[in-house]
């Protein structure tokens, strides 16, 4: 058993001073039980708890830290830039470079705002695309994330035309209700709300790859035909890249999968690990937000420049020839070892990666939306999360959450997490 006292103390310390304990609740180790450790400092593939254990880590602060966590060159940019202020309040020239990098590398992105966070990108695109549209319903799929603004904390009713309930006390059920649901994956069910709900959607927001109820691919046809259906019908479509930008590819996922969207939401990885989200898409639509038009948004610290000079850094390691390939070979290696491990304790499993994202379903495959991805034991990928947690190795303390690798993981890191896993697997069985 390795000692976690000191977590134990901090943590429960923390229950009287914060709801949970905890400044967001994927943090809690809820789902998995067990208590959260109490992170001291990060390097690398690694974080260190406040008791001294060493992890490796596949949660990456749940993304930004693609490059390994702490990674000297955005350190020694973050220095210099410290120097400077932390906060203008005033353009900075980081902002058009950071921007210049953002739209030269996401297809469907002529023009960019940022905010500070991917919950703030994506309330944010949703006013624009009803702005743009004059329409007030969107669709969303069972199982997405994008932030915690009320229209968004939806899930879906029984039938796929069901109007939506919402998921929190305090989401206005008139919010709620012009929020469609349909399962991803399937184009007949937003086919159906579109023919239900004529000129009255606004658009469609999607995870272009899911990583909020675990790991889930589009099946081939989906995005392309979601692109055709908003065109035929005037309405937009946004891609949620806040997870997936710049990690599915540099481009992120619409760049992998030939599908561009109208509008695209970013966080994430673009912060290099400070507090950054952006949408940005087509020029004509961009061209409403204020002040060069009349939808409002704004934001104190948007734009600051230890941000933006954390996410100019971070890109431009990530654009060094080989990175990508490098992300795919250590993250594929990673899932057939899991996958491995599974089968030889007799375990179903079904599971996949794409570039530094991948995921696993306890359960037989394949799963291809929530529904499908609920029928994984839970309850086992607990005790798998907490008897890895004790081998070192850090997961996402959830069955339903996507899984990141980085530059910072070696193949002796990747090897040691693949020989856990089979230990724990076969414990479990
Ligand atoms: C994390 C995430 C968000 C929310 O971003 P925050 O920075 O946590 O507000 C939105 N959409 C997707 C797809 C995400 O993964």
């Amino acid at each position: 058993m390795h000692n976690t006292t000191r977590s134990q103390e901090l943590f429960s310390a923390a229950q009287k001073l914060m709801p949970g304990g905890v400044s967001s609740p994927v943090r809690a180790f809820r789902s998995v039980g067990g208590q959260p450790i109490v992170f001291d400092r990060v390097k690398g593939a690694y974080a260190w708890d406040v008791d001294g254990n060493r992890y490796i880590d596949y949660i990456g602060s749940w993304g930004p830290a693609i490059c390994g966590h702490a990674h000297p060159e955005v350190i020694g940019a973050l220095h210099d830039a410290l120097e400077k202020g932390t906060s203008f309040g005033a353009p900075c020239a980081l902002e058009n470079q950071l921007a210049e990098m953002v739209i030269d590398a996401v297809p469907s992105v002529e023009m960019v705002r940022f905010v500070n966070s991917g919950t703030e990108a994506c309330m944010s695109v949703l006013r624009l695309m009803r702005a743009f549209t004059g329409r007030e319903k969107i669709i969303k799929f069972e199982g997405c994330y994008h932030g915690h603004a009320d229209m968004f904390l939806v899930k879906a009713g029984s039938g796929v035309a069901t109007l939506g309930l919402p998921d929190s006390p305090g989401v206005p059920r008139t919010t709620a209700a012009s929020t469609l649901t349909a399962p991803y994956n399937d184009l007949e069910a937003v086919k159906q709300l579109f023919a239900e709900n004529p000129g009255e959607i606004a658009g469609v927001i999607l995870e272009p790859i899911v990583g909020n109820a675990g790991f889930i691919t589009p099946e081939p046809g989906f995005l392309e035909g979601i692109r055709e259906l908003t065109k035929e019908n005037g309405a937009l479509l946004v891609f949620d890249e806040v997870m997936t930008g710049f990690r599915i590819s540099y481009g992120g996922a619409q760049a992998k999968f030939g599908v561009t969207p109208d509008l695209t939401t970013m966080g994430k990885v673009i912060g290099g690990g400070l507090p950054v989200g952006a949408y940005g898409g087509r020029a004509d639509i961009m061209s409403m937000v204020a002040p060069a038009g009349p939808m409002y948004q704004a934001g104190t610290l948007s734009g600051n420049p230890l941000a933006m000079t954390a996410g100019i850094k971070t890109l431009e390691l990530l654009k060094q020839p080989g990175s990508y390939e490098r992300l795919e070979a250590v993250t594929s290696r990673l899932i057939n070892g899991i996958m491995e491990g599974a089968r030889a304790a007799g375990l179903p499993i079904t599971g996949g990666s794409v570039s530094a994202m991948f995921g696993f379903f306890l359960c037989e495959g394949p799963v291809r939306n929530f529904e499908e991805a609920k029928a994984a034991d839970a309850e086992r990928f607990g005790k798998v999360h907490r008897a890895m947690l004790e081998r070192g190795i850090y997961l996402a303390p959830s069955a339903f959450e996507a899984g990141f690798t980085s530059l910072a993981h070696s193949d002796e890191d990747i090897d040691a997490t693949i020989a856990a896993f089979r230990e724990c697997f076969a414990a479990v069985a």
